[in-house]
């Protein structure tokens, strides 16, 4: 799947802010991704007023993991308006979960993609090879 039509089945999840009760925020963001299956899975962030809450990267590579795949060949987290480069937890879950994740495609703004290895240059762990 290209990025566009990813971009534009997670700009389908978005929703207005406090849709679901006064207290907690979801839908601002959406995140897609495509695994090296070819399988698509998304994902929307939480946030609630104290501060709990997670990014649409990970609700969207918790739904990866929950059918059985860890490596993402492409991923992208929208707004109505734009393209959101992942947070540094999210970089770094990104390869925690599976580290061929370095190849990962990521979209960090339009007609900008990176390597999830140009977005994290020095690693926290690296297997010994
Ligand atoms: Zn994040």
């Amino acid at each position: 799947m290209e990025f566009t039509e990813l971009i534009a089945q997670a700009r389908k999840l978005l929703f207005e802010r406090n849709n679901l009760s006064p207290q907690c925020s979801a839908g601002v963001v959406a995140c897609g991704l495509e695994t090296k299956a070819g399988n698509t899975y998304f994902g929307i962030n939480v946030d609630t007023d104290c501060g709990l809450g997670f990014c649409a990267e990970s609700s969207a590579i918790s739904a990866m993991l929950k059918a059985g795949e860890a490596e993402i060949a492409k991923i992208v987290a929208v707004t109505r308006e734009r393209i959101l480069p992942p947070c540094g937890r999210c970089r770094e879950m990104i390869y925690q979960v599976n580290h061929q994740n370095l190849q990962t495609l990521v979209m960090v703004d339009i007609d900008k993609i990176l390597t999830l290895e140009e977005l994290l240059p020095c690693l926290w762990w690296q297997p010994e090879e």
